[in-house]
């Protein structure tokens, strides 16, 4: 049998029914890789080794004495450090949250819990989940198990990296304007941001809100399809979540592509490009060809304006979500303070990255009553353009494909000075929380470097069974995960 931890999920499913494997044995696999590779990789901000293993046995009573109905029960996972765990550190990767012990669980982790699978830990992230490489987090700086040298996307970076590296079998992630996508992209895994309001964000702790969405970062599509019916759901806690039909998601992954439109958007193929992604992308629209779909190029033209809209829309959300951190209510105190003002002003201070406090103060001036109509209201007039122009599109194609990100994951500490440049590692995935729609990112060949390039599937609002159809079919014909594997490079 290959390596327990280079199994899939569903892999272990099956494995687990036919006694092949126990749920003790799989936790024990995962914490020993745990231990062998975060010294490389540091893709963990909280680790639970004796509390999975605890829980694993208590899962393998159950199981032996068939309590269990589900099929997941005894499978691990690893968590973004931005969802709340009742009894579990939630830091959100900030020195703000460092002590913060979540006194309840978000929707998404007792979903996981009624399902019997183990949470092994909380993952690395850029602060409160703004960034692209993770390097903006106060902790540690997480690695790209491809290169080392390399930052692993963000701001989901260490769950996406944990899952390349096989120390989780998969893993939570959230994505505002494209941090499960984008890191997925960066380490060859799958990553999919559902539909605005498919997932419950009860319990996520805010960035932005009209944008975030947790979703999966697996290590193939079935097994994106899996989480998602695990996850999604309307949840009254959270008045944003839609009462959308449950469906299976698996169904439609083995239907035949044959006829499907694909529209290809000429504005995420220019020269912002890297040469080398778009030859992979081009690539792939030909096996998709070859398959039977039917390819045809299109335009976009608002998504020019996507990522000036982005940043005013979650930044000025930002601003706002974020003054509950006043060192009172939440969080980090600054023990230098000698009045009310000067506790607020010092916890902040102190408490706060720099990506955080630029944020904050780009928020707090689009919404200032002197700039709001110049910036903010202009932002909104655009996002709903930008929502149009998407609609438009979906009356013609079944899918529209881009790359993931214009360039391959790039070297640690190369872009962490220069906010715009970081700002730009997104322009192929805001649009798509712009627009509150599925995406789905999967692995679509490596550059000359041997670093995998990504390609973006966006569907229609709800429609996740047809992008995860279409990234099944690509992925069966490609087989990226039996070709290629990360190599912690140094
Ligand atoms: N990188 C983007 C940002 O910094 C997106 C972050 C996200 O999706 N959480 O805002």
């Amino acid at each position: 049998m290959a390596n327990l931890t280079e199994l899939t999920v569903h892999e272990l499913q099956e494995k687990l029914a036919s006694g092949e494997l126990t749920v003790s044995e799989i936790t024990k696999a995962y914490i020993d890789r745990i231990n062998q590779k975060e010294g490389q990789v540091e893709a963990f901000v909280t680790t639970r080794n004796e509390e999975a293993i605890a829980e694993a046995k208590e899962i393998e009573e159950k199981r032996v004495a068939g309590e269990l109905r589900t099929s997941l029960a005894g499978i691990p996972i690893g968590i973004k450090d931005n969802m709340c765990t009742k009894g579990i550190r939630t830091t959100c990767s900030s020195r703000m949250l460092e002590n913060f012990i979540a006194p309840y669980d978000a929707t998404v982790i007792e979903k996981l819990k009624a399902e019997g699978i183990i949470n092994l830990g909380k993952l690395n992230m850029d602060e409160f989940a703004m960034g692209s490489s993770t390097e903006y987090s106060y902790f540690k700086k997480t690695k790209n198990p491809w290169d080392l040298s390399t930052v692993p996307g963000g701001s989901s970076g260490g769950a996406a990296a944990a899952v390349a590296a096989n120390m989780v079998p998969w893993a939570l992630g959230s994505d505002t304007g494209g941090s499960i996508r984008q890191p997925a992209s960066f380490c060859g895994v799958v990553g999919l941001k559902p539909t605005y309001g498919l997932v419950s964000r009860y319990g996520l702790v805010a960035f932005a809100s009209s944008l975030d969405q947790i979703g999966p970062i697996t290590k193939d599509v079935r097994d994106a399809a899996i989480l998602l019916n695990v996850i999604a759901g309307h949840d009254e806690k959270d008045s944003t979540s839609v009462e959308a039909q449950k469906k299976d998601y698996t169904a439609n992954l083995e239907k035949d592509i044959k006829g499907m439109r694909i529209g290809i958007p000429k504005e995420f193929y220019g020269d912002g490009i890297n040469p080398e992604v778009k030859a992979s992308l081009q690539k792939a629209i030909k096996t998709y060809e070859e398959m039977g779909a039917i390819i045809e190029e299109c335009s976009l033209d608002i998504a020019n304006y996507a990522l000036a809209t982005y940043y005013i829309v979650a930044c000025a959300e930002a601003s706002s979500n974020l003054g509950r951190f006043d060192g009172i209510r939440y969080g980090y105190r600054s023990p230098n303070a000698t009045s009310l003002k000067d506790i607020y002003k010092k916890s902040r201070s102190e408490g706060f990255g720099s990506e955080v406090k630029r944020r904050i103060i780009l928020g707090t001036y689009v919404l200032s009553s002197g700039y709001y109509d110049a910036y903010y209201k202009k932002a909104q007039l655009v996002r709903t353009l930008v929502t149009k122009e998407f609609e438009k599109a979906f009356e013609k194609y079944d899918v529209i494909l881009t790359p993931t990100s214009p360039n391959v994951a790039f070297e640690m500490g190369t872009k962490s000075n220069n906010p715009l440049e970081m700002y730009l590692a997104d322009i192929c995935t805001v649009s798509v929380n712009i627009a509150g729609l599925p995406g789905i990112s999967i692995p679509c060949g490596v550059d000359s470097k041997g670093m995998p390039v990504g390609m973006q599937l966006i569907g229609n609002k709800f429609e996740e069974e047809k992008i995860l159809n279409v990234a099944y079919a690509y992925e069966q014909k490609t087989k990226f995960r039996e070709t290629y594997k990360p190599e912690f490079k140094k």
